[in-house]
């Protein structure tokens, strides 16, 4: 049963034609994970909380900057000149719109390494990535596990979006048998809000006309069209000889990652994932770090330290971005000499 506040709050979504009562109820049920609070994520995430989806995860390895702000709901300025993490901004956003939706966040790359505990027992995981790679994950997970996914995917004018009932619709690498542009999500990629929201939108409504019980439209490819202002629908058939849902070769899900120091395609920065997470007070040792470096930026959740040309943004977890850098070696020395001084 919902309470009484929640039924108010919901008075006008409850008198949509297949939501009513019972599907609101659903909703509230319901438990999301958006994987990646971006530009899409951010905006989907926004979307499906003031629908009242009552549980989401949210995960995300990056940073707000000033670049992200023209695309990124929920993000503000001062989040931007803090550095704080996407998905702390969309989670804090969700909580000023709606404080009792469970919210769960990670602060991390999504990969083999953590995806399948990650999307343990939700009822639908949506799209907001920005590279094929991370699709197809997403996809080993949903086909091998039943978990219905939503792809979404903005370039320039265009986005695409689809619906994939896992076991018996087509899946995504029946649609992309391949990626056979493996640097695509390394170019810069133009980008305006207008799609974004628009291609999130879409993607969210899916969600919760889903969530709400109703039977979505599933191996259909909407290409939607931002300059002619037009949604084409293009129905995509199930290949027996898919390597995911055909041949249940997993081998996104399969591959071996390995936690540790890589360099971020498409820029000069260095990411480095600690072997176990920590748990960083940044200001128990401020003392000290002021001593080797300057404070840039210091909140709860993330520090960010100049040396020279040299730039880090340190997360609380020890998940790093070492910017202005290309040198794999300089940078693992400077985190090991920045997590010797917090330790
Ligand atoms: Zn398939």
């Amino acid at each position: 049963m919902i309470d009484k506040n929640i039924l108010s709050r919901f008075s006008r979504q409850i008198l949509m034609q297949d939501i009513g009562y019972e599907g609101m109820e659903k909703i509230r049920k319901s438990k999301i994970a958006i994987i990646g609070c971006g530009a899409l994520g951010s905006t989907q995430a926004e979307i499906l909380a003031r629908a009242g989806v009552g549980k989401i995860k949210l995960i995300d390895r990056d940073y707000i900057d000033l670049s992200n702000l023209h695309r990124t709901h929920m993000a503000k300025e001062e989040d931007a000149l803090n550095s704080l993490p996407k998905a702390i901004v969309c989670e804090k956003g969700i909580k000023e719109i709606d404080n009792s939706i469970e919210v769960e966040t990670l602060i991390d790359d999504f990969d083999s390494t953590n995806a399948e505990k990650f999307l343990d027992n939700v009822d639908l995981i949506i799209d907001g990535t920005d590279n094929l790679e991370t699709r197809f994950l997403i996809n080993d997970i949903s086909v091998k596990n039943n978990i219905p996914w939503i792809y979404a995917g903005v370039n320039s004018w265009y986005g695409n979006v689809m619906f994939i009932k896992p076991n018996v619709g087509p899946c995504l690498r029946c649609l992309i048998p391949e990626n056979n542009n493996e640097n695509q999500s390394c170019d810069i990629i133009p980008s305006i809000g207008t799609m974004t929201s628009l291609v999130s939108s879409f993607s969210s409504n899916l969600a919760v006309r889903y969530l709400a019980g109703n039977e979505v439209p599933y191996g259909i490819l909407f290409v939607i069209d931002g300059k002619d202002f037009s949604i084409e629908r293009i129905k995509v058939e199930r290949n027996e000889k898919c390597p995911t849902c055909g041949l249940h070769n997993y081998e996104f899900l399969n591959k071996k990652e390995k936690r540790g120091v890589e360099r971020i395609c498409g820029s000069h920065a260095i990411e480095i994932r600690p072997e176990k997470f920590l748990n960083i007070d940044f200001y128990k040792k401020i003392k000290q770090i002021k001593n080797k470096f300057d404070v840039l930026t210091i909140n709860r959740y993330s520090i960010r330290l100049q040396r020279n040309e040299m730039q880090i943004v340190l997360m609380n977890n020890g998940l790093a971005i070492i910017e202005n850098e290309d040198d794999l070696n300089k940078a693992k020395e400077l985190y090991n000499e920045i997590i010797k001084l917090l330790a």
